[in-house]
């Protein structure tokens, strides 16, 4: 816990301003950022704290200050960290601070480089159906600090956890660690894949063999870095036998059929991956495949992930806004194997769809948009493939219609990032899932 201590807090977010709430009466606390917020500013000179805006961060660190708690965002070469790292003043994100408060809990923590919010949520819903006292948070749901009040002995954290919070992680010890895949992301933060790769190991940091490590057997590279853990470990793939496995249109549990795949509203290998994750948290924590079953029979994903978006006289309809890159297109078309009307278009990044190709073959028609639309409708017709070239996403949700058949899955998953049109990709799957309501 922190007492009369001089806490820098670095980055003005949500996460910085929830560490200043839980800080504020015992300590003496200056937030900085670049950038005004005024509702935010209001709130924190309420609490007594001091607000710097100004974009010379690092002046305002000197040696008299106990502790740093970066934004986790913020890069490990930023002059404040590096700064801080020069006077050995211990630099933690706001995870770790309301790590310290929490009482007598178990906590199950997820990381990867793919899937963590799915695989997060889906663990929490489980465990919420079966009537457990479950809190959601991490890089999803409210700051941890937010939420301390709330949390009692006995009680369950679902906790996302990116890498940009594991680097700072210095006590947090998390009971059920789930590491979901390893692909080459993030490398900006982290400069080399090896570093990155060590990164999300410390998920397992202080495990024993008293914890459990839920890893993906699938992943070459997960299985080989984590076969030497201490911790208890339970095995899933989509590739070949473990404790969960899948074999033809089922999830096999212990040798048992529990789920059919085909029940299930989730689609694509990748979710059934993501589901026996969270489903293997939960034997932990003896949830019924009843409870789990009720869950994957009405959950339709998270928004804006290969999300569920409805059917309409025989079309059904997905939107995977989040797709923002060609790689998270590849995903979602592995997904299908009936016949696709994809939507694509958006951001002009000057980027190839070319690694689209070898995974086009169910798709009959594709309907572009946005900035790439000329480039797309090049790219489809170099194809043979049928395209259609639409002004947005609107005017696309009635032109794949237009040409779809009973049976068919009309998919946005645009392979390009949002901000030609829209202020994000929340926004995007909005717009595409309101223009469903008009069919
Ligand atoms: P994250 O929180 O790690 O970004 P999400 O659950 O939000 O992951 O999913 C984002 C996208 O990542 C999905 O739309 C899908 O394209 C891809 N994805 C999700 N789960 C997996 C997985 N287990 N393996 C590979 N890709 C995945």
């Amino acid at each position: 816990m922190f007492e009369n201590k001089k806490i820098f807090i670095l980055g003005m977010g949500r996460s910085g301003v929830s560490v200043a709430r839980l800080l504020s009466d015992k300590n003496e606390i200056l937030i900085t950022d670049m950038k005004h917020n005024e509702s935010q500013e209001e709130e924190l000179a309420l609490l007594g704290v001091n607000v710097e805006i100004t974009d010379k961060q690092v002046d305002l660190l000197d040696d008299s200050f106990d502790v740093v708690v970066k934004n986790p965002g913020v890069k490990l070469d930023h002059p404040v960290v590096l700064k801080a790292n020069s006077f050995n003043i211990p630099v933690i994100t706001e995870l770790e601070v309301a790590y310290r408060y929490l009482p007598d809990v178990k906590i199950v923590g997820i990381t990867g480089s793919n899937g963590k919010t799915t695989t997060t949520t889906l663990t929490y819903e489980f465990m919420k159906e079966a009537g457990l006292p479950v809190h959601l948070a991490g890089n999803i749901g409210l700051p941890l600090c937010d939420q301390i009040k709330d949390i009692k002995d006995g009680d369950v954290l679902v906790i996302e956890v990116s890498s940009h919070q594991l680097i700072n992680l210095d006590k947090f010890k998390v009971d059920v660690a789930v590491l979901t895949n390893l692909s080459e992301v993030h490398l900006d933060h982290f400069g080399t894949y090896e570093k990155y790769k060590m990164n999300k190991l410390r998920i397992f940091k202080y495990q024993n063999k008293n914890d459990i490590a839920i890893i993906n057997k699938g992943d070459e590279e997960v299985y080989r870095l984590t076969n030497d853990l201490e911790s208890n470990k339970f095995y899933f793939s989509s590739k070949g036998e473990a404790d969960a496995y899948v074999s033809g249109d089922y999830i096999i549990y212990n040798g048992e059929k529990v789920l059919k795949l085909s029940d299930i509203r989730l689609k694509g290998m990748h979710n059934y991956e993501n589901i026996m994750a969270a489903m293997l948290v939960c034997m932990q924590f003896n949830v019924s495949f009843d409870i789990i079953k009720n869950v994957l029979n009405r959950f339709g994903g998270v928004a804006h992930r290969m999300e569920y978006a409805g059917e309409v006289n025989g079309r059904t309809f997905y939107n995977d806004s989040k797709a923002t890159n060609v790689v998270s297109t590849i995903t979602a078309l592995k997904s299908f194997d009936n016949d696709v009307i994809l939507l694509l278009g958006g951001l002009d990044r000057g980027h190839s769809f070319d690694d689209l190709v070898p995974y086009l073959n169910h798709t009959k028609r594709i309907v572009c948009y946005g900035e790439t639309k000329e480039r797309i409708k090049d790219f489809a017709l170099k194809n043979n493939i049928d395209v259609s070239l639409v002004n947005d996403v609107r005017e696309a949700v009635h032109e794949a219609y237009n040409n779809s058949d009973e049976g068919d899955t009309i998919l946005l998953s645009p392979a390009c990032a949002s901000w030609d049109q829209f202020d994000n990709f929340e926004q995007r799957g909005d717009a595409f899932k309101d223009e469903i309501k008009s069919l």
